[in-house]
């Protein structure tokens, strides 16, 4: 059993509401001896199981593996009519499958402890709503002892480049100032990034391995030093993105909106004809954009590349206590991000902001708005934020080509900035 100690973030909150949002969303794969525990509980329509079967086996698009049935409205057969689980209710929280039981969790060990971070597709994490995390160590504890493997400790740091790694005391030591500069609230939201950008640009570009501890800490103290002075404010003027910055970031975008439900996944190939249409029109970016999922009509591209009021107040806030989560986590690299490096994965998080400020706006276009409100943003970051880490697209070695483009054109950051005015 593992019982390396737990970083618990101290700024998020969060409870379960049971609003269902994770029994409907998600699909929950499960293994061979939770299959045989559900089966074997013989659920009726007495129950309240009025589906049978409850679990499914899918075979597209990787090897056949497990998953709890959903029925025709898209909830897991054990959600109750209250949001509650049917199995908890009856068997005990033990007795769900694991994956229900670490969600809105993900576990990251780093060295000699383990950093707690959390999904934000959960609407109570995105308000931050219900009790400290930092006061749930002993249930998360339990969770650990259940996911984290007994090598944890020996696991190595992910790499900083493709040509660079640190062992993990130093790989911690990259943290903390980047951190601090995204998460600077008495800076302006878009200066922080500048900053942050620019901070990985000049660690990209050095070899920090070569260092000696005492020179690694030198360095990060002068890299953040200069870029508090070269980016004071924000630089001017910014240039638009270009064609083919436009033309990554759609690509990205409908890989953020897409979701896999039950529904998509039992559509077969007129499904995937769907989907490959939708990519297309995505390419193209003309005309209207694909309804991906309910909430988000067909709309006009170009509807979505004018300013729709800036961005709402509790943004600042949101990507604040969002990014401090996954950089505190280690939730934007390494295991936890596809095998991603540091700078890979870094700037991935960085897109996070563009893609959800437009799909926010192609949610205030879809009702009909002309500006994008705080829930906008809150339910775009809940979709984008479903995805990040856990679409297999994002992780493929095209989107990795796409990332380090939009990074090292200089994209990425006037995709920030236009979408944020
Ligand atoms: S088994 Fe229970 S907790 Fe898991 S998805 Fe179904 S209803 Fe939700």
């Amino acid at each position: 059993m593992n019982t390396l100690p737990l970083d618990l973030p101290v700024i998020q909150n969060w409870s379960c509401h049971n609003c269902g949002g994770c029994c409907t969303q998600h699909l929950i794969e499960i293994t061979e001896e939770e299959r045989q525990r559900i089966e074997q509980q013989k659920w009726t329509a007495d129950d309240g199981v009025t589906q049978p079967p409850v679990v499914s086996l899918t075979r597209w698009p990787r090897k056949p593996r497990w998953r709890l049935a959903h029925r025709d409205d898209g909830g897991c057969v054990f959600l109750n009519e209250q949001g509650l689980c049917r199995i908890h209710a009856k068997f005990g929280e033990a007795a769900k499958p694991l994956a229900c039981r670490v969600y809105p969790y993900a576990l990251h060990p780093h060295g000699k402890s383990v950093a707690v971070s959390l999904r934000f597709s959960c609407p109570s994490v995105i308000r931050n709503a219900g009790k400290p995390v930092s006061e749930q160590r002993s249930d998360i504890k339990t969770i650990a002892e259940l996911i984290v493997p007994d090598h944890a400790n020996r696991m190595a740091a992910p790499a900083v480049t493709n040509q660079d790694r640190l062992d993990w005391p130093e790989f911690e030591r990259l943290i903390e100032p980047l951190t601090g500069l995204l998460t600077d609230t008495h800076i302006p939201l878009l200066v922080r990034i500048f900053r942050s950008l620019g901070w990985v640009s000049l660690l990209q570009q050095s070899r920090v391995s070569q260092l000696t501890k005492p020179q690694l800490k030198e360095y990060l103290g002068l890299i953040t030093r200069a870029v508090k002075i070269q980016f004071e404010e924000l630089p001017s003027p910014i240039d638009p993105p270009g064609k083919v910055g436009r033309l990554y970031f759609r690509l990205f975008a409908a890989q953020y909106a897409r979701k896999d439900t039950v529904q998509s996944l039992s559509a077969g190939w007129r499904g995937r004809w769907k989907l490959l249409r939708a990519i297309l029109a995505f390419s193209k970016g003309r005309g209207n954009v694909p309804a991906l999922q309910s909430g988000l009509n067909p709309v006009p591209f170009a509807e979505l590349e004018s300013s729709l009021g800036g961005i709402p107040e509790g943004t600042s806030e949101l990507f604040t206590r969002y990014w401090q989560v996954k950089m505190e986590g280690i939730h934007f690299c390494g295991p936890a991000y596809y095998g991603f490096s540091f700078v890979d994965g870094f700037h991935s998080l960085m897109l996070v902001l563009p893609v959800t400020l437009w799909v926010a706006r192609w949610r205030a276009k879809s009702q009909e708005r002309t500006a994008i409100t705080l829930e906008d943003v809150q339910s775009a970051l809940a979709i984008v934020d479903h995805n990040h880490g856990f679409s297999e697209a994002l992780g493929q070695r095209d989107a990795l080509r796409r990332i380090r483009y939009l990074a090292e054109s200089g994209e990425l950051a006037r995709l920030c900035v236009w979408y944020a005015q």
